[in-house]
This record gives C-alpha cells, structure tokens and sequence, in this order.
C-alpha cells in the first residue's frame, strides 16, 4: 500500500487531518492509519490532499482548419499531470457525414496508450440527421454522458436541430454543452470590420461582442427549456451572459455554467499589443473587459459557475498563430492552458474561495456534472485513487521554456504565483512530483 500521511485531506464539506492509503488503483482506507513495514509512505506535510482535479473542457490533437494543435494526448496530458489534473473530457468531434460512434474511435485512437491522465470525450454533433439520432443510446452505452453544439463556426447547428437534439438527448440522460455566440453576428461584423480595412488583433474583440454570446445563451436556455434537457454553457465570458443564466434559472431550466481562469485575469488590452503579440490570446469568445472579470469573480465565490475548465487549444505563436499575421480572422483560435488552471485560480482567488469551494470547483463539481462521481472527484474509500497533494507554500514564476504544455508561449508568461503540487497520483501511480511529470502513462478512458 502507499500511505499518504501528515497532510491535510480536502473535500467540498470541510478538512480532515486523515491519512489515505492507495492499493490497486483504489482509495482503500481514510483514517488514522499506522503502516505497516513494507508500505510506501508518502510526506504530506504541510500539504492539501484533493482528490484529482477535472479539465472537462481540453483540445488535444484537433485539426483546425488544416492546423493541428501544438499539444496531442501525449504533451497535453503530461501537461495537465505537471500541473495537478488527474483526468480531463476531450471533444470528439463528429464531422459532416462522419457516424457518432466513428468519431468516439477516432479520438480514442488519438488518446490511447499516450495518456498520462486520465480522458473522457464530450461528443461535438456537428451533422445532425436520422443517423445520428439513432446512435444516441449506443453512443451513451460507449459511456458517453454530455454532448456538444456550436451555435457558430462551420460546426454550428441550427436551432431546430439544437432543439431537436436537445429533446432526443434528454431521452437518454445525456447534458448538452454549447458554445454560445450567434455565428452570423460575428462573421458579418468580421467581414465589415476587414471592408473597413481592420485587419489586426485588435480587431477581434470587436468582432466578437459581448451581446452576441449574451444573445445565444439566452437562446440555447430557452431550447434547454422547452426540452427539459439539462444544458451546459461552456466557456462563459461576460456579465451579460450570466445574467442569461440567472433569468433562466429562475425560469427552472437545469442550466450549468462552466467558465476558464483566462477570463477571469486577462483583458481585452492584450489585442492592442505590439509586433502581433496580441495573437497569442486570440480565442473565442475573446479575452473581455475589467466589468466581466469583476462579474465573473463574483460569480466563482457566490457559487453561480459550477465548474472551471481551461478550453486548452494551443497553436505554436511562430508557425502556427502566424498565418493570420495579415488577416485576424486566419489566426487559429485557441490558448493553451491545461497546465497552469490550478496555479492560476489560486493566483486568482487566494483566500477569497476555501480549500472547499475550490475543490468543488476543480473536482467534485465537474465528475458530478459529466457523471463520473463518486469514482472521480471524491475523496473516499472505494474511489480511483487520482489525488493530488498541492503544496500551498512554494513560490515560482510561470515561464514557456519551463513548462510541459508543447508550444513556444503560455499566456501567463511572468506571472508570479504561489502553490504547486507536490506529487500527483493518477490511478494509484505517481505521475507527476514537484510540477514534473514522472514520463509514466497511467490514464486510462473513462466511462461516464
Ligand atoms: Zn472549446
């Protein structure tokens, strides 16, 4: 058995001065335990012992546009191991005239035999048609429980479809996740923006408003309403749109939210650097004003956002982000992340959220909402045993040509920050230590 010993165990009712033994790959025991001879001890001392923390929001290995992101599952999961996520949900996606169930293979393919931590897919249903519709039940006997809609890009739906979708989802338990910007909106303004000659970064907030996520959050709750099915907005960015939520909560529609760390300690200024700079934080919705983080960071320590994902999507700044160097809308949209989500919320937050809220936040909340609880997200005996003892005192830089993520630039270059794991167990092994990761392949794919 390894014995984890001397922390201080973490979950979303309080903190307890246990010890926590791991065997198999399992939580065996919480107690006061005393070891025996041949067990492994592990020193948490002065250390936070949370049971692994969830990025239900990642991109790994997906062409965009005739690019592949920068990270694959073997990078981006190292990554997310280095910096203390213990499992993460991936997007499959379903392309024009591809099957659901080829879709899930596909990107199981991608994931398997280089995962270091643990993976699950969403599936993003971008054709949506009889077929489809008739692969739902096996889809969730695969043991995928949350879908996926854009409502802009090439990949959107429709909203009869969205609509329809959401009716045949709820039938088989599944919660549907949107991208909420209204697609029509943006490019128009895009292209009005370019016949205006605003070809530079600077241009991208613009083209993105915060009325047009605002506008299709409203929207999708609306179709979330009128099918009862559970509904997901993903990577909320604005004042606006939580007011959305809140109108439609008090409707009773079972709506979610998810938001990510760049939103919430980024701004819009960035567009406005330099020497194409700004492309680094090109990603939709954009980075908003100093209004939205405020609201935002309200809405994290009063309980509005449920979870916290990265939408890790990284693109190489010299190679990759570079084709739009003349033409902002020809710059791959995405930001890396997975590495530094924990770090970051604690930069964020500090004391302003407990050990609690933000285990709840990072763990508990999302294997709840994309049913992996209680064998992830918990804290208790008979769960896997994903664990990561977060070390609160150590003090570090965040710096690209030191980290795990596959890309030449992190957004939060020079950030000062407090905290790293110590060690991080994936499925009962030691897969990262000390922000490192340990080059072991535990992860496996989870059925949800
Ligand atoms: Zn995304």
């Amino acid at each position: 058995m390894k014995i984890i010993q001397n922390g201080t165990l973490v979950t979303p009712k309080g903190l307890y001065d246990l010890s926590l033994a791991i065997y198999n790959g399992k939580i065996v025991e919480i107690g006061e335990i005393t070891p025996k001879e041949d067990d492994e001890i592990i020193d948490a001392s002065g250390c936070l012992v949370f049971p692994g923390f969830i990025d239900a929001h990642t991109h790994l290995d997906l062409p965009v546009g005739g690019n592949l992101t920068a990270d694959d599952f073997e990078s981006g999961t190292r990554a997310a191991a280095a910096g203390g996520t213990t499992t993460i949900v991936d997007f499959a996606t379903q392309y024009e005239g591809d099957t659901l169930l080829n879709a899930l293979d596909t990107w199981k393919r991608k994931a398997e035999g280089k995962a270091h931590v643990n993976y699950a897919f969403h599936m993003a249903v971008c054709d949506w048609n009889d077929n489809a519709r008739h692969e739902l039940k096996a889809l969730r006997e695969a043991g995928v429980s949350s879908l996926k809609v854009y409502m802009a890009y090439d990949t959107a739906l429709n909203d009869a479809e969205i609509l329809e979708l959401l009716e045949d989802a709820k039938k088989y338990g599944f919660i549907v996740g949107c991208h909420c910007e209204n697609g029509s909106v943006i490019t128009n303004r895009q292209e009005r923006l370019k016949a205006g000659g605003r070809f530079g970064t600077d241009a991208h907030p613009l083209a993105h408003p915060a009325e047009a996520e605002a506008e299709a959050i409203s929207r999708f709750c609306y179709l979330g309403k009128l099918s009862g099915c559970p509904i997901n907005i993903v990577h909320l960015s604005t004042r606006l749109g939580l007011q959305e939520v809140k109108k439609a909560k008090e409707q009773g529609v079972k709506v979610y939210v998810e938001s990510c760390p760049q939103y919430m300690i980024l701004d819009e200024s960035k567009y406005e650097l330099p020497d194409f700079e700004g492309a680094k934080y090109v990603c939709s919705p954009p980075l908003r004003r100093a209004e939205d983080i405020y609201a935002l960071r309200e809405a994290v320590i009063v309980g509005d956002i449920d979870t916290i994902a990265t939408d890790h999507c990284s693109f190489r700044f010299d190679t990759q982000k570079n084709l739009g160097r003349d033409d902002f809308t020809k710059i791959p949209n995405g930001c890396p992340g997975i590495e530094h989500r924990p770090v970051i919320m604690k930069k964020i937050f500090g004391d302003q959220i407990s050990a609690m809220d933000y285990c709840r936040l990072m763990s508990s909340n999302p294997a709840k909402v994309f049913g992996m609880y209680p064998r992830k997200g918990a804290l208790q005996e008979g769960a896997d045993a994903d664990i990561t003892v977060w070390d609160p005192g150590v003090k570090w830089t965040i710096r690209a040509n030191d980290m795990e993520q596959n890309v030449d630039y992190t957004p939060f270059e020079g950030l000062k920050v407090e905290g790293r794991p110590r060690f991080v167990f994936v499925n009962g092994e030691l897969a990262a230590e000390n922000g490192r990761s340990t080059d072991i392949h535990m992860g496996e794919y989870v059925r949800r």
